[in-house]
């Protein structure tokens, strides 16, 4: 993966060792709902900025990622199986290295993050399900808010 050529006109965003999201925590982060999350390289100093929120009711995700300006582009839909499908309806071409960065993201280093130890994946400081600002430090470390974490365990449970 080519992973030097990314734009970082982005606004910065300081990124603090707790808000790293590693392996099955950066999974169900991910696809928690309202997910912003940055993919960085660590070599490089590139980095990526992506916005997956799931619909309403049905398992459907949508991607977006940071532009040069501020605004949020949508580049594509995640189904069920959580696999992207860059979107035709999309202003972002599918050559454009963001959306080759979030086809890499989601097939290679999703379930083998231990093999790219120079890419590092950082929350922004919002919980992944409801993008709440997290104020505690046991909701920083794990990305997800008190009440969203209750509320995915009695699911879980029932
Ligand atoms: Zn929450």
């Amino acid at each position: 993966m080519d992973f030097v050529k990314i734009p970082t006109k982005q606004p910065k965003h300081e990124f603090i060792p707790e808000s790293e999201l590693r392996g099955q925590q950066l999974r169900d982060f991910v696809f928690a709902g309202n997910a912003l999350f940055t993919v960085l390289n660590k070599t490089s100093g590139n980095y990526v900025t992506f916005k997956v929120k799931k619909h309403k009711e049905d398992d459907v995700w949508f991607v977006t990622t940071l532009g040069q300006y501020g605004s949020y582009d949508f580049i594509g839909t995640c189904f069920s199986d959580k696999k992207f499908k860059y979107s035709r309806k999309s202003d972002v071409s599918e050559t454009d290295q963001k959306v080759a960065v979030f086809k890499w993201f989601l097939t290679k280093f999703f379930n083998d993050q231990n093999k790219y130890e120079e890419v590092k994946v950082y929350h922004h400081g919002r919980c992944g399900a409801c993008a709440k600002v997290l104020t505690t430090p046991e909701s920083i470390k794990e990305g997800i808010g008190p009440v969203c974490s209750g509320r995915k365990y009695k699911k879980r449970a029932s």
